[in-house]
Parts: C-alpha cells; structure tokens; sequence
C-alpha cells in the first residue's frame, strides 16, 4: 500500500510518495518562503499530490503542519510561523485533488517515523527529542502516538527544570527548551564570550561574524575553558529534562534529533551517564533504556505523516 506524507515548513513544503518498507520512492517539493496564504500553500499541496500519485493508486496522504491541528475535524487550528488559522484543509484538499487526507503534528510526525522506521524501529516505546531552535518530540508507546485529550500532548520542551529560570516563549521561565535548545546554548554562549573577551570561543565566533551551536562546539572540541565550561552547563541542564523524561515514560528508546544531535556518539557518551545517575533506579534503566540519536533526517517528517495516515485507514 503507497501512501503520501508531505511535512509544511517555513521554508517549503516537501512531499514523498512512501512504499510498502516505509522507505521513499519519488520526492516533490515547492518553496514556501515569504508571505503565503492557506490558499496558496493548499494549492501546492495539491500539485504535489497529483504529481506523486499520477503513476500509482494512493490509499492514504498524511500532512504534518508545524503548530496545532485537529485531525478528527480536518482542520488546521493554528500555525505559529506559517498562515493557517482554523483553516479546513481537509475539506480544501478533497475539492482539489478528491483525496481525503489527515492532519499531524510535524513534531509527532518525525518521532512517529523514527519510532516505527527510524531510530526506534522495533522498539516497545520512545521518547524523540528535536534539539533545534526550540526543544520538542514526541511519544509513541506500543506503536501509537500519546496525543492527550485535545491532541496538543507531548510538549516536551515546556516542562519546567528550574524554578523561575530564564524565560521561554512560552510565557514561563525555566522550560527545558529554555536550556536545551540551540538557541540556548547559544545565548549561554554569548553571555560566556562577555567575560572571556580573550577566548578562543570569541576568536572563532569573530572569524566566523557570528556565533552558533556550531561554533561553541568547535571550541569546545579545540578545550577552550570559557567553552567547555558552556557546554557542560549544556549538557547537565539537558541530561536533566531527559532524565525527567525516562523517570516518567521508562522508554525502551530515547533518540536525539536536530542540528545538536548531528555530534552523535560523542554527545550520546557525555550525556549517558549525567543522565542515568538521575534515573530512578538507575541500574534497572540503564538495562532497559537505550539513549540514541535519530536516523531519517529531514524525511522523518514526510515519512511519519504517511505512516500516521496509513494507521488511520
Ligand atoms: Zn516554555
């Protein structure tokens, strides 16, 4: 059975047509940058649509849209960075392509795919964890999504690890996306480079005109004190929100994601360890939890929308 999943980002919308494996077949993707109506991006994901399903029969097509959908009702509640609002995109694409499709969350959409074909593949339970600009994921035990009552669970950034911390976006201080995201790291870093004006960290982030995560890290590599002071810090803040998280779930699977997540084996041996010292009954978790990094990349999104639809059938 082929099934579409297409993921709507800020920057374009992609879309795959996903095989019997879950694996991709064909890709077709439209830019989306600048000022866009619900209209407009509707339109183009019809065109992908009919461009993916012109050579084979379609039974089912996931769309994961980054912000609040209600997929019972076919309609996108709210979009933070693109412009939906309680728009009937089901309805919509049904006039335009005949199809019926179902709407996701593009967060669960990447950790449903790397929970059933990814990372996680095979495993009883997981917790995916995006370490981008901001910090989300989501769960998946025993092969379904934990979605809660109104569909909006699993806001894994937003869980408080310190108590009148720094401030999120969310309106709250101390989110774990307050210290686990890039941007916090990067923010970390900035306030490090003020008061080591001579460090390498602020010789790599002028040569380069800017700082990133990319560049704390290589400084860090290179054991700049005023760096790795800023990553241990890093570390420690987020080894504890996923340790809160293994403390609830007991996953069999915890996988990193995002631009962070890309250092790999090196940032999974620093953190085992800060993790599961603060594990309830450590030794028994770290029998049983496997702390990874995820593995599709940018297709997770694509492919989990397609496995969600094709759950749904
Ligand atoms: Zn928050």
């Amino acid at each position: 059975m082929a099934a579409i999943g297409i993921d709507v980002g800020g920057g374009s919308i992609k879309g795959a047509l996903i095989g019997e494996d879950n694996r991709i077949v064909k890709e077709a993707v439209r830019a989306n940058s600048g000022a866009r109506s619900a209209e407009d991006m509707a339109a183009d994901m019809a065109d992908i649509i009919r461009e993916l399903s012109a050579d084979c029969a379609v039974d089912a097509i996931g769309v994961g849209l980054p912000g609040t959908v209600d997929d019972a009702a076919g309609v996108v509640v709210y979009t933070p960075n693109v412009d939906f609002r309680l728009y009937d995109l089901r309805g919509r694409l049904l006039e335009l392509t005949g199809h019926t499709v179902r709407l996701i969350n593009d967060a669960n959409a990447a950790a449903f795919a790397e929970s059933l074909a990814g990372a996680a593949k095979g495993a009883e339970s997981a917790v995916i964890v995006t370490l981008g600009t901001g910090v989300g994921g989501g769960v998946v035990i025993g092969g379904k999504l934990l979605t809660g009552y109104t569909g909006a669970a699993s806001e894994l950034g937003h869980m408080v690890i310190v108590q009148d911390g720094e401030p999120c976006g969310c309106g709250r201080k101390g989110c774990f996306e307050a210290y686990a995201s890039a941007t916090a790291l990067v923010r970390m870093a900035r306030r490090a480079m003020e008061s080591n004006p001579q460090s390498l960290l602020c010789r790599l982030a002028e040569a380069e005109g800017k700082v990133s995560g990319r560049t704390v890290f290589a400084a860090y590599d290179a054991q700049d004190p005023a760096a790795r002071a800023v990553v241990e810090r890093y570390l420690d803040h987020l080894a504890t929100g996923l340790a809160n998280l293994v403390n609830i779930f007991y996953p069999e699977v915890i996988a990193l994601s995002g631009g962070i997540a890309n250092r790999g084996e090196s940032l999974i041996r620093a953190l085992e360890e800060r993790v599961f010292s603060q594990v309830h009954g450590a030794a028994y978790a770290q029998k049983r939890t496997r702390l990874t990094t995820c593995n599709l990349g940018y297709e997770a999104g694509m492919i989990g929308a397609a496995l969600y639809a094709k759950g749904m059938q």
